[in-house]
């Protein structure tokens, strides 16, 4: 049975793993994101900046603006072709060396996320319900540690923040993720997508070696919800791997709905279409 990491040496510290600056399409300087997670009690931030050749392919370096009680994580979206439904991946990695090569033309999200990994970098599949990441892709990312199953600013901008039925389809076949919860704060909207979501990582010491570390353990629990805004309700999720204690992977008919359901919206006029491939993804 897995151990929960309550009873684990150390503490929980807060953190955000997927967050954008000016280095790509954020609104802030990395300075400035990092000062405002600090002054809202975060102990370390990971920014995430789009991998892309557009963007000079950033790995943005924080490490100047760790202190003794916060610290940075070095990392990046990847992006790479192309998912089963022909969307280009975005892939969170955190933990990646500065001199991380940019992809090869003809490097896929697969292979990119091994390439993460082998670096040493904690392999997160973001946001899959806003771009309806399918079982199948999922699946195929070997490297893959966990599964951003909320993610602030698609639920925001889209209604699709919610990816716990990836989890369970996962499961279902076999296949154990961890869970993180995250902003993808851009600092464009109002109010921002920031404070919204984030990982507890139990650790002995605030350091970036110790956090990947338990990240990769899956030694974290997620919150999210509007807990910073007045008026609203929150929701919270306390469980790293929570897909055994939610007891509801085995339910086919209850998964052949929710995929159903993600499905629609891209096969409004192909009611067919969409319900084979729930039975495919269920089979
Ligand atoms: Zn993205
Ligand atoms: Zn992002």
């Amino acid at each position: 049975m897995y151990q929960l990491p309550f009873d684990r040496p150390g503490r929980f510290y807060r953190g955000n793993l997927h967050t954008h600056s000016t280095r790509s399409d954020g609104a802030l300087p990395p300075e400035a994101v990092v000062e405002a997670y600090q002054q809202q009690g975060y102990d370390f931030l990971a920014l995430t900046d789009h991998f892309l050749d557009s963007f000079g392919f950033p790995i943005t370096d924080t490490r100047a603006l760790r202190s003794p009680d916060f610290t940075t994580l070095l990392g990046a979206e990847l992006h790479a072709p192309r998912t089963e439904l022909g969307m280009p991946w975005h892939i969170i990695a955190v933990g990646l060396p500065l001199d991380f090569a940019p992809p090869a033309a003809d490097e896929t999200g697969p292979a990119l996320a091994s390439r993460a990994a082998a670096s040493g970098a904690f392999v997160g599949l973001a946001h899959p319900a806003w771009y309806t990441l399918s079982p199948n892709d999922a699946r195929s990312v070997a490297a893959a540690d966990a599964i951003e199953v909320y993610n602030a600013g698609t639920a925001q901008w889209n209604d699709r923040g919610d990816a716990w039925y990836l989890c369970d389809l996962l499961l279902a076949g076999g296949r154990r993720l961890n869970a993180y919860a995250a902003d993808d704060a851009h600092f464009l909207s109002t109010p921002p997508t920031a404070f919204v979501a984030w990982v507890q990582v139990r650790v002995a010491s605030l350091t970036p070696e110790a956090l990947l570390a338990a990240l990769k353990a899956g030694r974290q629990r997620n919150h999210y919800g509007l807990l910073a805004r007045p008026g609203h309700h929150s929701r919270r999720s306390t469980c790293t791997r929570p897909l055994e204690a939610r007891g509801r992977c085995d339910q086919r008919d209850v998964l052949a709905r929710r995929i159903h359901g993600f499905l629609l919206p891209h096969y409004r006029d192909r009611p067919a279409q969409a319900a084979s491939l729930v039975e495919s993804y269920l089979a």
